[in-house]
């Protein structure tokens, strides 16, 4: 693979030994010698720094609009007001994006949801603001929830999302009530494992919208759709990164 990949790292109490562990499982994962340069930088406050950074993303007829802006809308135009903190899902992210463009296709109004790693909310108030009647949305990650639910409160939403902590998987989705609309931006090793039980989880007719697998990802994804009881309505690249919506099959 081509390219280069910068990042920062908290200064480690052994410079040496960390840049050597850096360096091992990255060549362990490549298979080939990776180059690594490296310098000291200030410490900044990155999170005031790459909020500053944001605006008013408009993906579809969502305008994904961070709390200190106030964007003109169009007729048809949707806002959802997210406060940037460190949880997922600041439509920054293209799997995000991606699954909010299938959000818009694929949601009926009245339609009751799931939605897996809610992050910032994000997704959840999206379905919400666009008619889902109500939406169980989850984390594994408790501060996720905390942004997640002063999200919730300032779209104005608290009577149609509910909240919960919950590391998802098969068990779980085995527990909930049968819904119309299942939404997980996760990673595909996550999904794929799940999609029986999302099937399980869903009314036949239902739709799941799947986000955060990777172009190349797709093909191993699709082969396991049809044995999971779905079919795919309709699939979304941006950046490299694949969305796709599945209609549950009886
Ligand atoms: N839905 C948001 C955030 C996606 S990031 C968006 O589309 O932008 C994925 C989120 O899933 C993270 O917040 C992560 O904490 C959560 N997550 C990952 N695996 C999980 C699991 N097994 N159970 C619950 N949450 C999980």
């Amino acid at each position: 693979m081509e390219g280069d990949l910068i990042t920062w790292f908290p200064a480690p109490s052994d410079t040496a030994a960390f840049v050597a562990s850096v360096r091992s499982s990255l060549e362990g994962r490549v298979g080939d010698v990776v180059p690594i340069e490296w310098d000291w930088r200030p410490d900044q406050d990155w999170l005031h720094e790459w909020r500053a950074g944001l605006g008013p993303r408009r993906v579809g007829r969502i305008v994904v609009t961070p709390t200190w802006c106030e964007p003109e809308l169009d007729p048809g135009e949707v806002a959802v007001v997210i406060d940037p903190q460190m949880a997922f899902g600041t439509g920054e992210h293209a799997s995000t994006r991606g699954a909010l463009r299938l959000l818009q296709q694929f949601v009926r109004s009245g339609d009751t949801a799931l939605d897996l790693g809610t992050g910032s909310g994000l997704l959840a108030i999206a379905a919400a603001l666009l008619g889902a009647g109500s939406v169980l949305a989850v984390d594994n990650d408790g501060n996720a929830l905390v942004n997640a639910r002063g999200n919730v409160l300032q779209n104005g939403c608290a009577a149609s999302i509910i909240l919960d902590e919950v590391t998802v998987d098969a068990t779980w989705l085995g527990s909930v009530e049968i819904c119309d609309l299942v939404l997980a931006n996760i990673l595909s090793g996550v999904l794929v494992p799940l999609l029986p039980a999302m099937r399980e989880a869903l009314r036949p007719g239902g739709r799941a919208i799947l986000a955060g697998m990777l172009s190349e990802e797709a093909a191993d994804v699709r082969a396991a759709i049809p044995g999971a009881g779905f079919r795919e309505l309709e699939s979304d690249v941006e950046d490299g990164w694949w969305s796709v919506a599945l209609e549950a099959i009886s």
